[in-house]
Order: structure tokens, then C-alpha cells, then sequence
């Protein structure tokens, strides 16, 4: 027979997929030898049966009565019994916690009769039915899905009715009624009695916490954080204390450290006379914990040692729940405590100094989502003179923003082409508002949560986003919106937007640099007294130490590439050269494409290769001695003419005086045209097609490294050709550039070696990778057009027009081109790694997509067996905290 209860001194922590974590963690502090009140646990096994068929496994409701045998023998009073009832509370608590399932039913076992036990038990009538009708309340709410505000409403009609808005001046005969009413209003609503008996009140709440594993919230959640649906909820049978006994009772949270600055000191808050939903409740204003010094000595010293205790035991920061009942100190509940990203890193290196971890485990203790969270520039909370704090919104996408309010895309984009700098607001966003989007330096909208169109788009493109300001009442038409305390602000009115924590000022707030960017800056340094760049760099330190994986950074300048340099970068794994067409340059492209015969188009390469070396030339000086890696140009050349429309209407309005080169353009911009951009004339079809232009990028390439050389550089290229889909491409270019990489060897008689290469980012190139690789010397994972072709989506259609929807449903965790796709995605680039390197062993394997800067597509890249990972200079230091990470 399974076991399907385990006693609370029979668990531990480490048993959390079987009791959850509240259940395991109750369990570790009872074998602590911590004063933990008796109880037991019913585990997740359990649930999954009852989620599976419908009715609990056969032999539960045995093992449920031996263990509240044993239970009422410990504590020598029976659940709900006349004279001396033992009361229970029923808590849920599954591996993970998670909002949206069944709350906590507290006071189980109370009934008419055993209210009367307590009320003597106790000495106290007005507790005991004061904890009758909590009962009733949680019971209804929570186990018989009345909706709250009956009872809530209920209470306060009482209250009302006795001149008063505080709980403590009801008394006993007050809550005597609302126990009756609170009757009365379960049997109206819930269609039954409350029921009196002590077991089946148990029995009910147990299965309450069951089925609310399969509530619509906590089925969302649990979609929206991949927490896999068919883990089960514990269920933790808790024998009471009670902190509402009197002045002498209370009940209260606590921290082992600051989890804001991770600090050690005194961190929590104390309610007298209260029970624990009640600090949540906010009914009274709660104290300092180190108020609890004064007012029971005794009780706060126990509880500063077991703080210690736990620490030390769990070897990190906790948080706590705590009850003291009439001067006895009991523990309701521990676990690892959240904390701020700078605490996470102070933290770790606090613990790591103090001997408790070794440095692996200080690098595991952080993320590269926290120090990416520490470097957005913030708000100085220091100087906010002049401003005021209108709301509170979601943190939807991080980083701080200031400008001027405008509430329409138009005058967004309108306002940003004059140089200003705007705040879009709306109430909620929509595909229409994405040039709004893109020209304001943040958005701010007073509907939808962290899957909205505006959280996810903002998200896409790295916009400050604050979603889901309620408070605000948004006028579109009439260009303004107003916050609490009838506060009104008008388009043009300056604002400032904090999307790491979702607040929202009036004026301007002065924006600071982060200090672990100037840590990583070079202008700022670990002896510098700053705890927090301390220990960033020690963790840095570490974790370079550790990793397997390079990482590069995607840059397209000398500017990027010294800056990705002193972020860390060993090199460049992807230069874009594209740009290097754009500006003064476009009228060389246009010549190019309008040639007309051989030596027209061969002119204009010859005018465009001199402007390419040259850039090609201070890029790799920045990077001296690390390899860089050049893609040949990608992008369909009709990007580079003007817009059709704009042209069209120029020749039309110009007649028969039109200028004939805009004619020509025009003709070309018509037979350019495509229908699908994407997946037309780009990448290596556009060298096939196009004689002459890969060969003058490649002459460009192997000129700037011999003149390099020449300089007493050490120039190290790596010639990456785009959209590959069968080998027989790569074979073609390949030999081109060889040809013209011996040429120019020849000529300047210095031999710079160039590995040859290709991207993988089209599924057929990776299901035949075997066969690219005979001609490839390295791939390098081009995972945004890998995601768009493998899906079958653009991204800039889809982002905007359908992501936030397939995030509601639960679709995506998050967006496929935030973090790698591992099942579809991943699984191409699994099979073109492992081909690629049956074919050609020591294949130099790399990812350039946005991914390369992602901690989970990171992991993801060490665990295929990558040799390095490549993002935007700002993310390197991310990608390198993750690439030792993922090695330790
Ligand atoms: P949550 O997961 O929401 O914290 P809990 O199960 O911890 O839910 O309980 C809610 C509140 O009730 C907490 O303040 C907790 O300390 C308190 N509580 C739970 N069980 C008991 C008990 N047996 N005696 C006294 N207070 C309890
Ligand atoms: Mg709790
Ligand atoms: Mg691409």
C-alpha cells in the first residue's frame, strides 16, 4: 500500500515534490527541534489521484484517521471535541507557490458546541466566537466558493451598528450574531448547512484544496510560469495557536536579512492580538519587529535564535511566519526568501565570506535576469524634488523613461521626429500603436497585465513599459488622464516611468547610471567601497572562471566592438553589413542596382570596396586578436531604394518633367518588389544572383586584415554567408572567395587566414547539415530568422498582432523569440550541431540570434555543446554570468 500521510517529524526539505514546499519546510523545522505546532501532511500522490479519478485513493481516509489519532493523542484533546476542542488549520501547499489555489481555512473543528469548550478553554467567550465565525467566513469563502463580500459586508454592518470601524470593540455577543448570520448567509447561498461536524469540515476543505489546483487562475499561472499541470497540491493539517488571545499574543512576519539590500539585521513586522490572515488583511497597522524587544523579551530572543538557526541550516536568507500565543513562540512556516537582485548578489558573497556556500554555489544563487535588472539606468531616488508619485502600475518592461505625455501614435511619432522625447499613454494598446511605440521612450497604460499587447511588444523591443495603472482614468479624445487625488495631467505634461517597479511620477525624475554598468564600464572598480559592485565582481569573476562557452557580442562598429570589449566580449560573432550601404552610400547601391551592363555595376562596387575596407579595418582594431565574425550582406536590396509609394507619388506629381533616375528607380523598385520580403532575394541568393557584390565584401574583408597586419595588428576574420539552404550554395561562394582571398594574398603579399563559414537559420540547412558542413568551417545558429522560418511567422507581423493572445491562452510561456524555442527550435539546432560535427569534427559551433543574450537559451546553447554564444554588447555581461553558470 502507498503511504499517503507522512507526520510532520517525518519529512524533510528536500522532499518538496511530495509534500510542497510548505509541507517539506514545516517537516525540516520540526526535526530542527523548532517549536513547530504538530500536525501532518497529506502529499501531492494523493492529489494526483484525486485529480485523475475523481475520488481519493482507497485507504487515504484511514491513514487521514490514524494520523488525527495520533495527532488528538499528542495534543490529548480531540478535534472539535465539547469541552476542550482541538482545532486544525487545512493549508495548501504545492512544490511551487502559487497564487490562484485554495486559501488557508483556519479554526477547523469549531462548532455549537465546542465553542463553548473554548470559550472556557480559553477563558475567553468573545475569542472563541470571534474564531467561530473566521471559521465560518474562510469556510464559506474558500471551501463553498461564496464570494467574500457577503461576510465582509456582513462584519461591517455590525460594526456600523455599534458606532464603531474597529474589530476590537465588538464583543462577544456581536460575534455570537454573526456567527448566526454568517449561517444564514451560507445556507441562502451555498444551498446547504454549515456543517457541524468537526471531520467533515476537514474532509471538505481537503478536497477544496484539491480541485482548486484545477482553478482557472491557478491553470493560468502555472501555463504562463511552465509549471507542469499534473504535479498536484500537499495538503498541511496544522494543530492552532492563536495569537488572538490578547495583548499578550500576536502574531508576525520576518526576515533572516534585509531582502531589499540583503543587509543583516531585524526585517519584519509584529501584530498584537491578532491572527495571521489578519497582518495580510491590513485591519491594523502592524509594528517594527524589534518592537517585539519591549514588548516580550523572552519570545524575541527565542526568535532571533532560531533565525540564526535557519539560517545557518538552510544556508540562506529565509523568511518566516511566526504566532506567540500568551508568551509562547511558535513557527507556522519557513522557506528561501525572495529577494531584490541586489540583495541576491550581496547575499551570496555575504554567505560565501561567512563560509556557509562555496563560490559555485554563489554563482547559482544569482541570475542573468538580476544583473540585468541592475543595469537599467534608474531613477535617483535621491533628487525627486518637484515630482510626485502619481501610481503604481505593473513592472512591465524594465528601465527608466522620461517625456512628455502624448496619447496617440500620431502625435507620438509627430513629436519624436522634432527630437522630443514622449511617454505614449494609452488605456490599453493595439497593433495601430506600434509607431507610437517605437518613437516614444516608453509606454504607460492603465489596462492589462504582463501579457498585454503593450507589456509584450515593449518587452520585444527593450521599451520601458508600465501596464495596468488602474488607478488612472485614461481620456484618449480628450488628451488627458487623471490619477488619484483628482490629479490631472495634460498631453505635454512631463512624466517619468519606472518599469522595474511599475511607478509612475509627475515631473521629472533625474535618471542615474547604474553602478554595475560603471563597474563594467571600467569606471568604477571592485575597491571602490561599493558592497554591491563587490560583489558582482567577484561573482563575475567566478563565473568566467567556470565557463566552457565564449561569448561574443553582435556588432556592427568600432564603437559597439570596443564597448562589447571592455563589457567582456572575446569577439565579435556577429558584424551586420548592411548599414554599411545605408547613408551617403545608398546612391553607390543605387547605381549598383540600376547598372545596366558590366562595367557600370563593377564601377560601383570598385566605389563602394574602398568604404568597406575602411570599416572593416577599425573593427578589427578594436577587436586585435579575437575573431570577428562578418556576415555578407543580407537584406533584400529593395530595402535599400525608396519607399514605392513616396517614389511613385514624386514621378506622378513630377509628370512628364520627372527626373529620369527616378524613373529608372522607379521601374526598379516595381520589379524588386516582393511579396514576402523575407523569404525572397536575401542572403546567399542575393550573392548568387548578383556578380560581383560578395566578392568585393570578401576583397574588402581580406584588404582591411593584410593592412591590419601590415599596422602590426592581429586581425582575425571569419566570413559567414547568410541563408544557406543546401550546400550547393556554399560551394559556389565558397570558391569565389577562396579565389579572391589568394588573390589579395597575392597582391599584398601577407596571407591573412579567413575561416569560411555559414549561418544556420533555414530548417532545411539544418536538417542537412551534414552535407553544409563538408564546406563550412563553422555554423553560427541564426536563431531569430531559425524561429520566424520554423514557426512560419515574421516577427514584426506577429509580435504585434497576435503574440499577447497566445500568451493569454497559454500557448507560449513567453515568446519564442524572447527564449529559445527547445522543442522545435532547439531540436533543428540539436540535429545540426551533432551532423555538423559527425561530418566535419571541431566544427566551430556559435548562436547569433537575440537568444545568445537569454539565461535559459544560454543553458540551453552549453547543453547542445556550442562553443560560444553572441548578443548585443549590453547583454554580454549577462551572457557570460549564464555561460559559467550553465558549466557549473
Ligand atoms: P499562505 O501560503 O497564504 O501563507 P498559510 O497556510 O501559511 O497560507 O496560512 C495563512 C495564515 O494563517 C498565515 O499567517 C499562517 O501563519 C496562519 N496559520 C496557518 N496555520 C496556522 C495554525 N495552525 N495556527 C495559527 N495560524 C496559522
Ligand atoms: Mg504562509
Ligand atoms: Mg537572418
Amino acid at each position: 500500500m502507498p503511504k499517503f500521510v507522512f507526520d510532520f517529524t517525518e519529512g524533510n526539505k528536500d522532499l518538496k515534490d511530495l509534500l510542497g514546499g510548505k509541507g517539506a519546510n514545516l517537516a525540516e523545522m520540526t526535526n530542527l527541534g523548532l517549536p513547530v505546532p504538530p500536525g501532518f501532511t497529506i502529499s501531492t500522490e494523493a492529489c494526483r489521484h484525486y485529480l485523475e479519478h475523481g475520488t481519493v485513493p482507497e485507504g487515504l481516509a484511514a491513514e487521514v484517521d490514524e494520523h488525527l489519532a495520533a495527532l488528538e493523542r499528542e495534543m490529548g484533546k480531540r478535534l472539535g471535541q465539547a469541552d476542550d476542542p482541538l482545532l486544525v488549520s487545512v493549508r495548501s501547499g504545492a512544490r511551487f507557490s502559487m497564487p490562484g489555489m485554495m486559501e488557508t481555512v483556519l479554526n477547523i473543528g469549531l462548532n455549537d458546541e465546542s465553542v463553548a469548550g473554548l470559550a472556557t478553554q480559553s477563558g475567553s467567550e468573545r475569542f472563541a466566537w470571534d474564531s467561530y465565525r473566521r471559521l465560518i467566513q474562510m469556510f464559506g469563502k474558500t471551501v463553498l466558493d461564496l464570494d467574500g463580500d457577503l461576510f465582509e459586508d456582513a462584519l461591517e454592518a455590525a460594526k456600523e451598528a455599534k458606532g464603531t470601524k474597529d474589530d476590537a470593540d465588538l464583543e462577544a455577543a456581536d460575534f455570537r450574531a454573526l456567527v448566526a448570520t454568517f449561517k444564514d448567509i451560507v445556507r441562502e447561498h451555498a444551498g446547504r448547512e454549515f456543517p457541524g461536524d468537526p471531520r467533515e469540515q476537514m474532509d471538505l476543505a481537503v478536497k477544496a484544496v484539491f480541485d482548486s489546483w484545477n482553478a482557472p487562475r491557478a491553470i493560468l499561472y502555472r501555463r504562463q510560469e511552465r509549471i507542469p499541470t499534473d504535479l498536484g497540491t500537499a495538503v498541511n493539517i496544522c494543530s492552532m495557536v492563536f495569537g488572538n488571545l490578547g495583548l499578550d499574543s500576536g502574531t508576525g512576519v520576518a526576515f533572516t536579512r534585509d531582502p531589499a539590500s540583503g543587509q543583516q539585521g531585524i526585517y519584519g513586522d509584529y501584530l498584537q492580538n491578532a491572527q495571521g490572515e489578519d497582518v495580510v488583511a491590513g485591519i491594523r497597522n502592524t509594528v517594527a519587529l524589534t518592537e517585539l524587544e519591549r514588548i516580550d523579551k523572552a519570545s524575541y530572543d527565542q526568535l532571533l535564535q532560531i533565525m540564526e538557526k535557519l539560517e545557518n541550516h538552510y544556508r540562506d536568507m529565509c523568511d518566516i511566519e511566526f504566532t506567540i500565543e500568551r508568551g509562547k513562540l511558535w513557527m507556522l512556516q519557513t522557506r528561501v526568501g525572495k529577494r531584490t537582485a541586489a540583495a541576491a548578489f550581496r547575499i551570496a558573497c555575504q554567505l560565501l565570506d561567512q563560509g556557509l556556500i562555496d563560490a559555485d554555489e554563489a554563482a547559482r544563487r544569482v541570475t542573468g535576469d538580476q544583473l540585468a535588472q541592475l543595469m537599467f539606468p534608474r531613477f535617483d531616488g535621491d533628487r525627486t524634488d518637484g515630482t510626485t508619485r502619481l501610481t503604481k502600475g505593473m513592472n512591465a518592461s524594465p528601465g527608466a523613461a522620461v517625456g512628455k505625455v502624448v496619447f496617440s501614435s500620431p502625435r507620438a511619432v509627430e513629436l519624436a521626429a522634432r527630437g522630443e522625447d514622449v511617454i505614449l499613454v494609452r488605456r490599453e494598446t493595439n497593433p495601430d500603436d506600434l509607431s507610437g511605440m517605437v518613437a516614444a521612450q516608453g509606454v504607460l497604460t492603465s489596462r492589462g497585465g504582463k501579457t498585454s499587447h503593450a507589456a509584450v511588444v515593449a518587452r520585444g523591443m527593450g521599451k520601458v513599459c508600465v501596464c495596468g495603472a488602474e488607478e488612472l482614468e485614461v481620456d484618449v479624445k480628450g488628451r488627458t488622464f487623471t490619477a488619484p487625488g483628482d490629479v490631472v495631467v495634460n498631453e505635454g505634461d512631463v512624466i517619468s516611468i519606472d518599469g522595474s517597479t511599475g511607478d509612475v511620477f509627475l515631473g521629472e525624475v533625474p535618471v542615474k547610471d547604474s553602478p554595475v554598468v560603471r563597474y563594467f564600464e571600467g569606471a568604477a572598480t571592485a575597491g571602490d567601497g561599493d558592497e554591491l559592485v563587490t560583489a558582482v565582481d567577484r561573482i563575475m569573476r567566478h563565473a568566467d572562471a567556470r565557463a566552457r562557452m565564449a561569448v561574443r557580442a553582435n556588432a556592427d562598429n568600432p564603437e559597439d566592438a570596443a564597448r562589447a570589449r571592455r563589457f567582456g566580449a572575446q569577439g565579435i560573432g556577429l558584424c551586420r553589413t548592411e548599414h554599411m550601404f545605408l547613408g551617403d552610400r545608398r546612391q553607390l547601391v543605387e547605381k549598383l542596382i540600376l547598372a545596366e551592363n558590366a562595367e557600370e555595376r563593377q564601377s560601383a562596387l570598385d566605389a563602394l570596396e574602398p568604404l568597406q575596407k575602411a570599416d572593416f579595418e577599425g573593427i578589427f582594431e578594436a577587436m586585435d586578436g579575437l575573431p570577428v565574425t562578418i556576415r555578407l550582406i543580407d537584406p533584400p536590396l529593395h530595402e535599400f531604394l525608396p519607399d514605392l509609394t513616396e517614389l511613385s507619388v514624386k514621378v506622378a506629381l513630377a509628370g512628364d518633367g520627372a527626373d529620369p533616375q527616378d524613373r529608372r528607380l522607379l521601374e526598379a523598385v516595381h520589379r524588386l518588389h516582393e511579396q514576402n520580403p523575407m523569404l525572397g532575394l536575401r542572403g546567399v541568393r542575393l550573392g548568387l544572383v548578383i556578380p560581383g557584390l560578395f566578392s568585393m565584401q570578401v576583397r574588402a574583408i581580406a584588404e582591411a586584415a593584410a593592412a591590419r597586419r601590415d599596422a602590426g595588428g592581429d586581425p582575425r576574420p571569419e566570413i559567414m554567408i547568410p541563408l544557406v539552404g543546401a550546400v550547393q550554395e556554399l560551394e559556389a561562394i565558397r570558391e569565389e572567395a577562396r579565389g579572391i582571398l589568394a588573390q589579395v594574398a597575392e597582391a599584398t603579399g601577407v596571407d591573412v587566414p579567413a575561416l569560411i563559414g555559414t549561418m544556420i537559420e533555414l530548417p532545411r540547412a539544418a536538417l542537412t547539415a551534414g552535407q553544409i558542413a563538408e564546406a563550412a568551417e563553422f555554423f553560427s545558429f541564426g536563431t531569430n530568422d531559425l524561429t520566424q522560418t520554423t514557426w512560419g511567422f515574421s516577427r514584426d507581423d506577429v509580435e504585434a498582432a497576435f503574440f499577447s493572445r497566445y500568451l493569454d491562452l497559454g500557448i507560449f510561456g513567453v515568446s519564442p523569440f524572447e527564449t529559445l524555442d527547445r522543442e522545435g527550435v532547439g531540436r533543428l539546432v540539436r540535429i545540426a550541431a551533432e551532423e555538423g560535427r559527425k561530418t566535419r569534427p571541431g566544427l566551430k559551433l556559435g548562436i547569433c540570434g537575440e537568444h545568445g543574450g537569454d539565461p535559459d537559451s544560454v543553458h540551453f546553447c552549453h547543453e547542445v555543446g556550442l562553443d560560444y554564444v553572441s548578443c548585443s554588447p549590453f547583454r554580454v555581461p549577462v551572457a557570460r554570468l549564464e555561460a559559467g553558470r550553465a558549466a557549473l
